[in-house]
C-alpha cells in the first residue's frame, strides 16, 4: 500500500449528532491500516485543557498514544502545548460566526484566510503524527461538523475524504431528548446536552445540507445511512473504503452482526468510545414506539423534503427490529448512535 505523495489521508465522518458516527468510527478503526482518533475539532479545549478521558480510559495527557502524537507533531509534552492560545485561534478560524466564510471562500477576509491556512497547516502536523505513530494509511476523524471538514480540506498535506452519515431525523430528535451521562468527564457528574425536537429538526436539515453542499472540497464523498450500516456493516464499510482509492483493502469482520472491539485511543465523542470486546450490532429503533406522536409529527413536517431525498418514509410502519448496538455481556452496552 502506498501513500499519495506524502499526503495524510483523513476520512472525515460528517453528520448530525446521534446519527451513529461512533459506531462507524469504531468499525473503521478495526480495519487494518485505519487509525480512529475520535473528534479533534475541539481538541485544545476538551483534550489538552480539560484532559477528558481518551477512549483507552486514561486521561488524554497521560495516554502514551497522545504523548507520542504530540511529541511527533509539536516536539513537546501535552501539557506544554499552548492550548489556550490555540483554542482562541480555533474560535477565530472555525467558530459559528465563521461558518458562512468557511462555506463560501469568497466571503473570507485576507486576514481570516491567512489564519485559516496557518491553522490548517498546524492541524496537518497532528494528523501526520497520528499516521506515523500508528503506521496507518488512513486517519479517521468523527468530528461530524461541516466547518471543521472545510478547515481540514484547506491543509495542503491532507487528502480529505468525506463520509456523510445520515440517520432518520425522528430518531436523532428522539435521541437528543434522552438523558445520558458523559463518562469522559470525571471531575463532576455531567450529562450530555438535550435539545427540544424543533431545534433538532432544524439542525438536522442544516447539517445535512451543508455537508453535501461542498462536495468539491473533498477528495471523495460517500453518503451512507445509519440504517443501512446496521443492516449490512461489511457492505457499507466496503463502500466507504472503496471510495478512498489507493488499493486499500479491508478485513471482513466475518459475521455482519458481531464485532470485536479493541480499546481505542479516541479523543472526545460518544460514550460508545469506551466499549470493548464482543458487541452485537442491531438497529436502535426505540423512537418508533417511544417517541410522542406530536414530536414525531413536528419533526416529520420540518424535515420532510430531506427525508424524501434520503428515501425515508414519511409515514411509519411498526418497527421490524428493536434493540441497540448491545453487547453479549450481562450489562447492556451504551454504544448507541448518539454522541
Ligand atoms: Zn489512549
Amino acid at each position: 500500500m502506498t501513500r499519495a505523495a506524502g499526503k495524510t489521508k483523513v476520512l472525515y465522518i460528517g453528520g448530525y449528532s446521534r446519527s451513529g458516527s461512533t459506531l462507524l468510527l469504531r468499525l473503521l478503526g478495526e480495519q487494518r491500516g485505519f487509525a480512529a482518533v475520535g473528534e479533534l475539532f475541539d481538541v485544545w479545549e476538551r483534550s489538552y485543557i480539560q484532559d477528558q478521558l481518551c477512549g483507552c480510559g486514561l486521561g488524554f495527557r497521560e495516554c502514551d498514544f497522545w504523548i507520542q502524537v504530540t511529541a511527533g507533531a509539536f516536539g513537546c509534552k501535552p501539557d506544554e502545548v499552548p492550548a489556550e492560545e490555540l483554542n482562541q485561534i480555533r474560535s477565530r478560524v472555525q467558530g459559528h460566526g465563521r461558518i458562512p466564510a468557511l462555506w463560501l471562500p469568497r466571503f473570507r477576509s485576507p486576514g481570516h484566510q491567512r489564519e485559516l491556512s496557518d491553522y490548517a497547516a498546524l492541524l496537518e502536523r497532528m494528523y501526520a503524527s497520528v499516521r506515523n505513530v500508528t503506521d496507518s494509511e488512513v486517519v479517521v476523524d468523527s468530528s461530524k461538523v461541516p466547518q471543521y471538514a472545510w478547515v481540514l480540506s484547506e491543509a495542503e498535506g491532507i487528502e480529505l475524504h468525506m463520509v456523510h452519515l445520515v440517520r432518520d431525523s425522528r430518531a436523532t430528535a428522539f435521541s437528543w431528548q434522552r438523558q445520558r451521562l458523559r463518562p469522559e468527564i470525571t471531575t463532576s457528574r455531567t450529562y450530555m446536552d438535550r435539545h427540544p425536537v424543533v431545534r433538532s429538526a432544524l439542525e438536522w436539515n442544516a447539517f445535512n445540507y451543508l455537508l453535501r453542499s461542498r462536495r468539491n472540497a473533498y477528495a471523495s464523498y460517500t453518503l451512507i445511512k445509519y440504517e443501512d450500516l446496521v443492516a449490512d456493516p461489511n457492505g457499507e464499510l466496503q463502500r466507504v473504503i472503496d471510495a478512498l482509492g489507493g488499493g486499500i483493502v479491508s478485513i471482513s469482520q466475518g459475521n455482519d452482526e458481531q464485532v470485536s472491539l479493541k480499546p481505542s485511543h479516541t479523543a472526545a465523542g460518544n460514550p460508545g468510545r469506551f466499549e470493548t470486546g464482543e458487541v452485537t450490532i442491531s438497529l436502535d429503533s426505540e423512537w418508533m414506539h417511544a417517541m410522542r406522536g406530536a414530536s414525531r409529527l413536528i419533526v416529520t413536517a420540518l424535515t420532510a423534503p430531506s427525508l424524501v431525498r434520503y428515501h425515508y418514509p414519511l409515514l411509519l410502519r411498526r418497527a421490524a427490529r428493536t434493540g441497540t448496538l448491545a453487547g453479549s455481556r450481562q450489562a447492556p452496552l451504551t454504544m448507541r448512535q448518539s454522541r
